[in-house]
């Protein structure tokens, strides 16, 4: 067989082409632009099987992700797997918002926490775009944990790993930024299903999704530097529930921000600096 009639068997099942593309390019271990110019060429038995492989998982709705075992974040090629939320072009938006205001703060070295950080993605990304920054970044599962640090090791980023529950392992610590993309997903939302291979811990606290919201903001000026920002992200329609627990709690200064595709999808607020 060659790459032709490879990507038609895939696109046969019902792939992508994009996605057929990326996974052929895996198998071989070449370049999109190397199977253009050798369309050709011909598969070994091994790399045949391979891709077969790689074809049903993704066409059963794998994540493409998962199956690569890569996803490009913000810059970053991180390495994921089943224990860890696919890292999403939405949740750039946080990293985005957090690097505005990291130079405004007074802290030169300024002590920065993500909760919740699955992959690693956004502590690493945070790390690596403003290396001055003191990162640490907390997970209650121990697998997820894992790939973080593997992440980090690959590419050589210096961010302390914390085990444990949102604020639960930093008791007397205290951030000039903290970060979060906790799970938000209501148990009845009909897009849970569709997400079915990710972690559900990960994706839905239960109930209507906000609960792992409110404990984040509920712990946050206890944890916050005065003058110290705390930024959530959250489902497109909780921006106002989420912008009233962050001003229940007395964070000032407080707004949203859209996603790519222009839905609510950030929230944050700042402790007062007279705090
Ligand atoms: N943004 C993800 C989704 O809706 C969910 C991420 C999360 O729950 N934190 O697919």
């Amino acid at each position: 067989m060659n790459v032709a009639a490879a990507l038609a068997q895939a696109r046969a099942l019902g792939l992508e082409r994009l996605d057929a593309h990326l996974l052929l390019a895996h198998a071989l271990q070449q370049s999109r632009a190397w199977l253009v110019a050798h369309d050709d060429a011909a598969l070994s038995p091994g790399q045949q099987q391979r891709f077969a492989a790689d074809c049903r998982r993704r066409a059963d709705g794998e994540p493409l992700a998962y199956v690569l075992g890569e996803r490009e974040f913000h810059g970053l090629q991180l390495q994921v797997g089943p224990a860890v939320l696919v890292p999403r072009p939405d949740t750039e938006t946080l990293v985005d918002w957090a690097l505005e205001l990291l130079p405004t703060l007074p802290a030169k070295a300024p002590a920065v926490v993500d909760l919740g950080t699955g992959s690693g993605a956004i502590a690493l990304a945070l790390k690596h775009a403003h290396p001055a920054a003191r990162v640490c970044a907390v997970e209650l599962s121990a697998p997820a944990l894992a790939v973080a640090q593997a992440n980090a090791e690959r590419l050589r980023l210096d961010v302390a790993w914390q085990p444990g529950s949102w604020w639960q392992p930093l008791r007397g610590r205290h951030f000039d930024l903290a970060v979060s993309n906790p799970p938000y997903i209501a148990a009845a939302d009909p897009h849970l299903p569709a997400l079915r291979y990710e972690p559900l811990q990960a994706l839905s606290p239960g109930g209507d999704g906000l609960s792992a919201l409110q404990q984040i903001v509920q712990g946050a000026p206890a944890h916050l530097a005065p003058g110290g920002w705390l930024l959530l992200e959250h489902g497109h329609d909780q921006a106002p529930a989420v912008r009233s627990l962050l001003q229940a709690h007395g964070l000032c200064e407080v707004s949203t921000r859209l996603d790519l595709a222009g839905h609510p999808r950030c929230s944050g607020g700042q402790l007062s600096r007279s705090a």
